[in-house]
């Protein structure tokens, strides 16, 4: 446990230090000054000038610095006269500094982080359920009308930028720690019984905290289904602004152009977005075998995938500042930039136990949030004026509608919650990126990731990082990477595709699965056999690490649900991830085996000289690679579809608004509304789609 009173990993909450009793009660601790957001010229509140000594000489002479303090931290005193402050950071050494603050009364709403539910606003305009990727761009936008009031619950905490969260290199390191929620699919009967982790952010960042950093988009025709899935007004053109006015996007550095034939259209990237995205300083050499292999191969590459030509090979943009060379995730895009706003408040560690519904004249509408720090703990409730808005995720969403009253009454009656709204779709259609790993070793003189595993090469390739933000530590790898059509990865395309359209559309969902539901997924799945044709829809991803090929099926036909396991929040949902139920999704990963396998002996990848161990040069009829694939099969961590947009008849949970059936105002914006996924990752999708959501909301 990490006790920041302690400033240690020490055997003891932060709740039962003893050096708590140091900190006065009104006073804000942060562990780490960069917490601070020092301004290097320093910065006057609206309520007080404060001055802030650092006294790092505790263990190390130093002169004091004078800094003045930015007015999130000012604003946390609320009212106070004169408040003593312990700031208690680690720069390498542990030190310390006693800050003195003369301020003045001031009003309580201000742009703040609260930290006690008491201290709250009694009503919210708005209240977001979720501090993730969508969660924050719509409170960010909201809060942009300083004439409305928006609060942020999050039930995870803030990080101390970790080295695990900021460094690209180390990207996906804050899986399975406490910034993860820790969830796992349940049992899956297609997987041989098998349960597949599935980490999600519990963090404020949510899952762009955990990420790989990976930022594309999908093709035109991911999105433009959404519209024929019956979403008027949701289709690339019309997300498209959206993409581009999340994304502050920088051109890669003149040594990488030196090396790599990288283009850009800048007619499809944003300058002026939050979010800054540009290419890695640095890439691994053995890409370079892998694009020339894609060349040989005859595969198209996209000269840039964010227009929408989402297929073939491309150069991949990451999540990362091009000056600090760090992750930024929506905590430093969108968060950061909200909370100098008066009205706009987070409250984290709390946990959204229900959504407060009164029926009025007939009518059921949302008229508060209820939460607590943990199932024990007393229950808060905020009143809510005008809408709460879901971003808990695409796991957590349904199981929140779900123990509110929202949902299948029948679902609802066995866990022991009163039916609200009988929207029997909640949970349903949920679909992720089921993915298989071929693995080779490599026999090879070129640099690859291995190396980081000699103390020696790791500790220069740190400090290259740290001093000059380059190397090896500066990608979060992914730096191209395949997205093929499936007549470009199988000869069996027709096979496939007889098998499809003879094969019956249910047996890709669960056996529960209701009528309208069923009637929605026919949809999809004469959308889904038309793509196995298509030479513009990416179907199969390939990540290249080193001789490894993680292959991701992009549109896959099986179909889960999340459902709630009991009344209470707190205990995990059942999440059936559907993944492999329909055994075309079977065929479709054994072919992308089978490609990777003659990928290999492409010219620029055989020099590299590959040796099979997974599934290994035994396993070749289609008897043994299901048996493999199934017995493998995991996830690229894209969860989605579990409240559908769509129209109410055919399964859906949200309408083209992102209204919820049944209620109102209540809205949900998180990746549980995609209809179906994208083929490529999922956060700049949820976030293109927050920021169409945030302008829906605000009626632009
Ligand atoms: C390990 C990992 C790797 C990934 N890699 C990539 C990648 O490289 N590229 C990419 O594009 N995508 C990637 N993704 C997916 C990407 O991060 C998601 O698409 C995106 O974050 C989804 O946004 P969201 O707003 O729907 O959910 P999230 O960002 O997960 O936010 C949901 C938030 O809601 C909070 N919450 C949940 N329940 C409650 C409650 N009851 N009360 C209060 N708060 C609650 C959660 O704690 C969380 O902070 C990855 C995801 C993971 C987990």
């Amino acid at each position: 446990m990490f006790c920041f009173y302690c400033n240690t990993t020490e055997d003891h909450t932060a709740e039962q230090c003893q050096n708590r009793t140091l900190v006065p009660e009104a006073s804000l601790v942060i562990n780490r000054p960069e917490n601070l957001q020092l301004g290097d010229t320093g910065y006057e509140t609206d309520y007080a000038f404060i001055e802030v000594e650092w006294d790092k000489a505790k263990k190390k002479k130093q002169g004091k610095k004078q800094v003045k303090l930015y007015d999130q931290v000012a604003n946390t005193f609320f009212g106070a006269k004169s408040i003593e402050m312990f700031i208690i950071s680690r720069l390498g050494l542990i030190s310390w500094a006693i800050v003195t603050i003369k301020t003045q009364a001031h009003p309580l709403f201000n742009g703040i982080v609260v930290q006690r539910a008491e201290n709250l606003s009694e009503t919210y305009d708005y209240v977001v359920v979720g501090a993730g990727a969508s969660g924050l761009t719509v409170a960010n936008r909201l809060s942009e009308d300083p004439s409305i009031t928006v609060l942020v619950i999050e039930a995870g905490q803030f990080d101390r930028n970790e080295d695990f969260v900021t460094i690209p290199g180390l990207a996906g390191g804050a899986v399975g720690t406490k910034y993860d929620w820790n969830t796992s699919y349940s049992a899956n009967d297609a997987l041989g019984g098998r349960v597949v982790p599935i980490p999600q952010g519990k963090i404020v960042g949510g899952s762009t905290k955990l990420n790989r950093m990976v930022f594309d988009r999908g093709s035109k025709s991911d999105y433009n289904a959404w519209e024929i899935f019956g979403n008027s007004g949701w289709n690339f053109g019309s997300i498209l602004p959206y993409f581009k006015k999340n994304e502050r996007f920088t051109p890669p550095t003149k040594e990488i152009l030196a090396e790599y034939d990288i283009e850009w259209d800048m007619a499809f990237h944003g300058r002026e977005g939050y979010m800054n995205v540009t290419y890695s300083p640095f890439i691994w050499p053995t890409h370079k075998n892998l694009i020339n292999a894609t060349k040989e191969s005859g595969i198209y590459i996209s000269g840039d995938q964010a227009s929408g030509n989402a297929f073939g090979g491309y150069y991949c943009p990451h999540n990362m500042d091009p000056i600090s060379v760090t992750r930024s995730s929506a905590k430093e895009a969108y968060h950061d930039t909200a909370a100098t706003r008066q009205n706009f408040h987070l409250i984290a560690e709390n946990q959204v136990t229900r959504i407060i519904t009164e029926v009025l004249d007939g009518t059921v509408k949302v008229t508060g949030v209820e939460f607590a720090t943990t199932s024990q703990a007393t229950r808060h409730t905020v009143g809510v004026s005008r809408e709460a808005v879901l971003a808990a995720g695409a796991l957590h969403t349904p199981q929140l509608l779900q123990v509110s009253g929202i949902g299948d009454a029948t679902h609802l009656n066995s866990i022991g919650v009163e039916a609200v709204v009988n929207l029997p779709a909640v949970g349903h259609n949920l679909h992720d990126h089921v993915s298989a790993a071929v693995i080779n070793t490599l026999n090879t003189s070129v640099l690859t990731q291995s190396s980081l595993q000699n103390a020696t090469l790791a500790a220069q390739a740190r400090q290259e990082y740290d001093a000059h933000r380059k190397g090896p530590y500066s990608s979060p790898t992914g730096d191209f990477l395949l997205f093929l059509p499936v007549s470009t990865y199988s000869n069996a395309t027709a096979e496939i595709y007889t098998r499809a359209i003879a094969g019956n559309a249910s047996i890709s969902l669960p056996a529960d699965t209701p009528a309208e539901v069923l009637k929605g997924y026919q949809v999809q799945y004469n959308s889904l056999n038309n793509r196995l044709l298509s030479n513009e829809s990416g179907n199969l991803e390939i990540i290249w690490g080193d001789g490894a090929m993680i292959l991701g099926l992009q549109h896959p036909y099986s179909r889960g649900s999340v459902k709630a396991s009991s009344a209470s929040i707190f205990d995990p949902p059942i999440a059936d991830s559907g993944f492999l139920r329909n055994p075309l999704d079977v065929a479709l990963l054994r072919e992308g085996i089978r490609f990777a396998r003659r990928f290999i002996t492409s010219p620029s990848l055989a020099v590299l000289n590959p040796t099979e161990i997974a599934p290994g040069a035994a396993v070749t009829s289609n008897e043994d690679l299901e048996k493999f694939i199934r017995g493998g099969a995991s996830t690229l961590y894209h969860p989605a579809g579990s409240c559908k947009m769509g129209p109410r008849e055919e399964g859906g949970v949200v309408d083209a608004e992102l209204k919820v059936y049944g209620v109102t105002g209540l809205r949900i914006v998180d990746q549980s509304v995609f209809p179906q996924l994208p083929a490529s990752h999922t956060m700049t999708t949820a976030y293109g789609v927050a920021e169409k959501a945030a302008d829906i909301i605000r009626g632009l």
